[in-house]
């Protein structure tokens, strides 16, 4: 086998491993994900959380006011996505990964 084989060989085996990049979201099965709070810790105030198009920074900007943020609704608007779990993502949802926003 030359040397060039083994580059090609090499090349294939790292475009086909699914862990590469992190580009492979894990399952909400996996990831225990369900479409309702866990006591108050919701997918809308975890750092992994991507609002639908242009309200991150929206919803950066509000002030909390003492939580108004979370019972104002605004989580129901629109799906979202997660950086870690695949799918459309409920900002009111919540699963094992839930990290709060620092
Ligand atoms: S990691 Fe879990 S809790 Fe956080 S945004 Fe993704 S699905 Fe929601």
């Amino acid at each position: 086998m030359s040397v060039f084989s083994l580059l090609i060989a090499g090349w294939i085996l790292l475009e086909k491993n699914p862990a590469r990049a992190g580009t492979t979201k894990i399952s909400k099965k996996d990831a225990h994900y369900q479409t309702h709070p866990d006591d108050g810790k919701m997918c809308m105030n975890c750092q992994h959380f991507i609002f639908p198009g242009g309200m991150s920074s929206m919803m950066d900007k509000m002030p909390d006011m003492g939580g108004m943020k979370d019972s104002m609704g605004m989580g129901n608007m629109m799906a979202g996505r997660c950086h870690i779990v695949a799918g459309p993502i409920s900002p009111m949802g919540y699963c094992r990964f839930y990290q709060e926003k620092g």
